[in-house]
């Protein structure tokens, strides 16, 4: 952590590793993806490398590929390796080392694919995986099994299947357009597929998550914001884990789309070493109103392979919740949620308020831990009452 990271300010970091003439190209969306670090020659001449990392980073081309945008690799504090952003885009040995319980598929999304690309796990919602390529990859990806396209498996979408699925199936209310990262398509590819959903009459809502706004801000150009207002009601969910990603630029892409109408909410993963305080969940949700955007869910990492150095236990977040809840704005509050392992969907977990509950009253305590008791209606009294008023309405109408 750098002493910045807990104030609420917005800074740049451009050109940091970069030369002073990078700055001509800085905010071409193109040229921040040609020129991501994905390579451990390009890597190791920017920064000093531990010898985890070194194997880490030799590892991932088999495993889940390194790319980091320089908008991104810039908030890397040299100094520092134990740095919060390195450990969310760097590889590190460990992620060769498969704990048992860990899993290439934990949230069982390919046994709830109706449609290859396609999950309908809840009643009247579907995942929609359009694409396997992000503009950079968090080393604890969900779907590192068909993600950036190194693992052994491959995201194959059936695009008319899918999108027949959707119209034939009019429980589905609700479009969640995933991957990879949907806003790595162009604006045009991007206005199809919203114009083909948004044809549907039971498609009342369409939601894209993604991390581009964190990872490659200048990919929200005017002319993105200008063609995805036309598809409300449109939201958009970022990923951002830690204060530091929230820089002037992001602040500023976060603003356009909030411009354009979009509703933003954030999902961020609990990370050991990386957002595991209520210092660090603070700052972070704190800063992400100031951005406009809500909170949504904050997800205990899922069971992935090659995660135990990056997992915290479960009581973790949700003391991070409780050190939240009363001590700050209720809109900064994320749910805390477990995918449940193998298919289970979200599953909330709470601080327990809930002291006791008789049918006469429950008892509670607040943030601070003092005690209340809050009672229930009286039964004989309401008996009391519906009688009475059942008998006034028939002296009415008689
Ligand atoms: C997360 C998720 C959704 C959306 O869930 P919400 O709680 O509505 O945000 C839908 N489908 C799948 C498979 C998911 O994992």
């Amino acid at each position: 952590m750098i002493d910045s990271d807990l104030d609420p300010t917005f800074q740049s970091h451009a050109p940091g590793y970069w030369p002073a003439e990078a700055m001509n190209d800085w905010n071409d969306p193109k040229w921040q993806l040609r020129n991501r670090v994905d390579s451990l020659t390009d890597l190791e001449a920017r920064l000093e490398l531990t010898d985890v990392e070194r194997a880490g980073v030799l590892l991932a081309g088999h495993k889940l590929a390194m790319a980091i945008t320089p908008h991104f690799f810039n908030l890397i504090d040299r100094e520092d390796p134990n740095c919060p952003i390195r450990r969310q885009i760097i590889p590190r040995i460990e992620e060769g080392w498969n704990a048992p319980e860990e899993l290439s598929d934990p949230c069982g999304e390919d046994s709830h694919m109706p449609v290859p690309g396609l999950v309908h796990r809840y009643p009247d919602r579907v995942l929609f995986l359009v694409t396997d390529r992000c503009a950079s990859y968090c080393r604890y990806c969900t779907r590192s099994r068909v993600v950036s396209g190194v693992g052994e498996q491959h995201l194959e979408t059936q695009w008319e299947k899918a999108f027949q699925y959707i119209e034939r199936t009019p429980q589905i209310r609700d479009v969640l357009l995933s991957g990879g990262d949907p806003l790595l398509f162009s604006d045009d590819r991007l206005d199809r597929i919203l114009t083909r959903l948004r044809a549907i009459p039971h498609i009342q809502f369409v939601r894209i998550g993604s991390r581009i706004p964190i990872f490659l801000p200048q990919r929200i150009t005017p002319e993105l914001c200008a063609m995805l207002k036309k598809h409300h009601p449109l939201f958009i969910s970022i990923h951002s884990n830690h204060p530091r990603e929230l820089t002037s630029e992001v602040r500023d892409a976060l603003g356009r789309l909030a411009d354009a109408g979009i509703p933003l909410g954030n999902q961020s993963v609990l990370l050991r070493g990386v957002n595991d305080s209520v210092e660090v969940q603070r700052a972070l949700v704190q800063k992400l109103l100031i951005c406009r955007v809500r909170p949504y869910y904050l997800y205990q990492c899922d069971l992935i392979n090659g995660s135990s150095h990056l997992r915290t236990p479960v009581a973790e977040g949700v003391s991070i919740i409780e050190g939240l809840r009363g001590h700050t704005t209720g809109y900064a509050i994320p749910q805390f949620v477990i995918d449940g392992p193998g298919g289970g969907g979200k599953i909330p977990i709470n601080p327990n308020y809930l002291i006791d509950s008789t049918p006469d009253s429950v008892t509670l305590r607040n943030y601070e831990g003092r005690v209340f008791e809050y009672p229930n209606p009286s039964q004989a009294l309401v008996s009391v009452l519906d009688k009475l008023h059942a008998e006034a309405m028939n002296g009415r109408c008689c």
